[in-house]
């Protein structure tokens, strides 16, 4: 298809057009590392949230649900090693003082292509990436932060969680939530924001090497699992093991699973086997109700971005057909799930019948798409480039027999459904994929 810079500058033109995803604050001139989801891309990221919940919360026994506050004592910080270790190396370029990741080997080369002259940079620094707030009213004020990973909530409610649920090791629990890092280098749009979203699962098991190890092999594989169960192509995921110089501070194992994204292979998820890092650094146990036996559990950790999901399934989605637009977005993602149109806007009685048809998909649907302008070969593609699957067609036949075309996005195939089957054919259709 096109170069890979091009695809992101179509990925990115399309968010803003379409309503998917706007910059942060854009009329005051923007802020660098912030994002606004438009009414699509709020519907994208739902339901990539809501798949998600499904998967690791709904579906299984094990797994329980949580949801933290995003501001936590100080002290939480302290003790699981973030106020000391969660940082990354800056330097500083000599001549014009930008500071950069000292690890973003494209941003530091991209730099250097900028400049005329040999540029000298500074010996890399750490910085710490956890964000400040001041919190009161009287001075001197309480120091804050806004959480850098959503983790610690979990940790922290750990001992609740046992209390006042029947839940027993082995167990997880799941949590989705805003996160936020001081990142020295914001960019590639949403991928590397200051504020984001994490889908993360806290699994605990017996302190036992073996053990412990097959369910991080188990996890790995449910994960990139259920990325190729919502579409994203095969050959653009892989596992990679992380050095032993390069793993956070809790991490006593780590793989991520990256995706070949325009700008290389990325990280998409992190699978990190804590050990008993964060229940040790809480002096938290667990007493097991069976052997009274009492012992700190360790963790295997899945941590994924909601925001980066977002971005790399519209990037795996995009595809040109003929100089179109489809995104073709697994159905259970797409914002919307159908789409009704009158053939024609001006007769009144295929309009009618066509609102009728589009107030019931919507009780089932909700997200239903109505479009009556243009022709229906324009209304078709705007369709595919927001990745509706399905459009409904009245025309005059549907007066007479009360039969509808329902079109396909990815094979353009129309077939004719009773109307009174249509919701059950479509629910079918999505439950299918
Ligand atoms: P990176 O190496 O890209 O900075 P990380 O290893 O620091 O990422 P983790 O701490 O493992 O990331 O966070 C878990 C997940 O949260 C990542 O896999 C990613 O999907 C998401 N994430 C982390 N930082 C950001 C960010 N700045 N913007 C968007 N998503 C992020």
């Amino acid at each position: 298809m096109e170069d890979d810079s091009q695809k992101m500058e179509k990925i990115y033109s399309l968010c803003k057009r379409r309503g998917f995803i706007y910059p942060g604050s854009e009329i005051y001139g923007g802020i660098q590392g912030f994002w606004d989801y438009g009414p699509l891309g709020v519907e994208l990221k739902k339901n990539i949230k809501n798949q998600w919940w499904e998967e690791m919360v709904y579906k299984r026994e094990d797994v329980v649900g949580l949801d933290a506050a995003i501001i936590m004592n100080p002290e939480v910080w302290k003790a699981s090693g973030h106020l000391e270790a969660f940082t990354d190396p800056l330097v500083e370029c000599r001549v014009c003082h930008q500071r950069i990741r000292a690890d973003q080997e494209e941003a530091i080369k991209a730099h250097e292509a900028e400049h005329k002259e040999k540029i000298e940079w500074t010996e890399p620094k750490t910085f710490n990436l956890m964000t400040e707030v001041y919190l009161g009213v009287t001075e001197p004020k309480q120091k804050a932060y806004l959480r850098g990973e959503i983790t610690q909530g979990v940790f922290v409610n750990f001992a609740n969680v046992v209390s006042s649920n029947r839940v027993k090791i082995p167990f997880g629990i799941a949590q989705v939530g805003k996160a936020f890092r001081n990142e020295i280098t914001p960019g590639n749009f949403t991928f590397r924001s200051r504020e984001f979203e994490q889908m993360e699962l806290e699994y605990f098991v017996k302190p036992d090497e073996k053990e412990s190890e097959k369910v991080f092999e188990y996890w790995k594989e449910q994960r990139i699992a259920w990325y190729i169960s919502l579409g994203i192509k095969k050959e653009n995921l892989r596992f990679r093991k992380h050095e032993d110089d390069e793993r956070a501070h809790y991490a006593r194992k780590a793989e991520d699973i990256e995706y070949h994204s325009p700008f290389g292979w990325k990280e998409f998820e992190g699978i990190h086997h804590r050990g008993d890092w964060d229940l040790g650094r809480h002096k938290l146990t667990y007493n097991d109700p069976l052997t009274n036996e009492g012992y700190t559990p360790w963790v295997i950790e899945t941590s994924g971005g909601v925001d980066r999901a977002t971005l790399f399934l519209l990037l795996d989605a995009y595809t040109e057909n003929g100089g179109k637009v489809i995104l073709k977005l697994h159905p259970k993602l797409a914002p919307y799930k159908v789409a009704v149109f009158p053939l024609l806007a001006n007769k009144e009685d295929l309009v009618g019948k066509a609102k009728e048809i589009y107030k019931n998909l919507k009780k089932k649907f909700a997200m239903v798409a109505w479009d009556d302008r243009g022709n229906i070969g324009k209304r078709y593609a705007s369709q595919d480039e927001i990745g509706t699957p399905w459009c409904v067609t009245v025309d005059f036949q549907s007066l007479d027999d009360e039969t509808v075309t329902v079109r396909d996005r990815d094979t353009g195939n129309q077939t004719r459904k009773n109307i009174l089957e249509l919701a059950g054919y479509l629910s079918s259709e999505l439950e299918k994929n």
